[in-house]
């Protein structure tokens, strides 16, 4: 015996939509404009009958839950209103990514560029599935900070196994470059500056400074988790001095070294705030 739903049944509907138990009684044109699979099976039904949709056709989703097609519904009709967030957007996205909501998954889209530091390792998640390169490769700053932690977490293992595997790697190409941290030859190659009266007693200085910080780097005894992407980078560009040779040597040499030992550091994508402090190691899509 079928209910109707207590939000979505209009008496002016023309399409009634039968989910689970609860029946929805909608707008052809409201239902065409939100979803192109709705749009599609109009445009079919109504060349393939000649009674123009006056009659009340009922259609079954098969397998569909009652309470996500509501909570879509909601968002699609302009007398209601249903805020996305952490709790509905696994379900409002899987619905409106089958049934061709456009608008819906823009919605869906908007709220995780907007939260997924909140919640990085569900937004890279979704943004897995659904191909949003650039909320995934944000999200993968935030996972791979603290990667031990997001491992072990149920969400991780439905991550894809193209995922799961480019994070592992990074991460463990990250405690490699870690651990071999103190063979890098700092200053080879560099070119001291015109100021420079003596090279060779300042590449012993710089030497010394860096050896110091990867010691505090390096401080940390297994089994702990490992000192995070953004903190070894941070330790490693704090200033080593304040002559033009020293400015030099951290701006074109040491970012080209640990470029090479690391890989690229990024801060987090951020239109509010020109000055982030954090830069962090990533993956990306595809
Ligand atoms: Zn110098
Ligand atoms: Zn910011």
């Amino acid at each position: 015996m079928s209910k109707k739903n207590l939000l979505h049944y209009y008496p002016d509907g023309d399409i009634l939509i039968i989910v689970e138990d609860t029946m929805f009684c909608l707008h052809r044109n409201i239902m065409a404009l939100a979803s192109k699979f709705f749009q599609d099976m109009f445009t079919c039904a109504s060349a393939s009958s000649d009674d123009n949709g006056s009659n009340l056709t009922g259609l079954t989703l098969e397998g569909e839950s009652a309470l996500t097609f509501e909570n879509v519904l909601s968002h699609i009709y302009p007398n209601t209103y249903l805020p996305i967030d952490w709790k509905n957007v696994t379900e409002i996205l899987r619905l409106a990514d089958k049934y061709i909501m456009d608008s819906v998954v823009s919605a869906a889209k908007t709220f995780l560029e907007r939260e997924f530091r909140k919640e990085p390792l569900c937004a890279l998640y979704l943004a897995d599935r659904y191909l949003f390169k650039d909320i995934y490769k944000e999200a993968s700053k935030l996972v791979l900070e603290t990667f031990p932690d997001y491992k072990i977490k149920s969400t991780f293992r439905e991550l894809s196994i193209q995922t799961r595997n480019a994070l592992t790697n990074r991460y463990l190409e990250y405690t490699d470059a870690l651990g071999k941290l103190n063979k890098v030859d700092f200053t080879s190659g560099y070119l001291h500056c015109t100021e420079c009266l003596n090279s060779i007693n300042h590449n012993r200085e710089i030497n010394e400074k860096l050896v110091n910080k990867v010691r505090q780097i390096q401080v940390l005894p297994l089994p702990l988790p490992p000192i995070s992407p953004s903190t070894t980078q941070k330790i490693l560009f704090q200033s080593i001095g304040s002559t033009t040779c020293d400015n030099q040597f951290m701006i074109h040499q040491l970012s080209r070294k640990l470029q090479k030992h690391f890989g690229t550091f990024e801060p987090l994508e951020c239109k509010k705030h020109k000055k982030e402090h954090k830069f962090y190691l990533f993956i990306e899509l595809g």
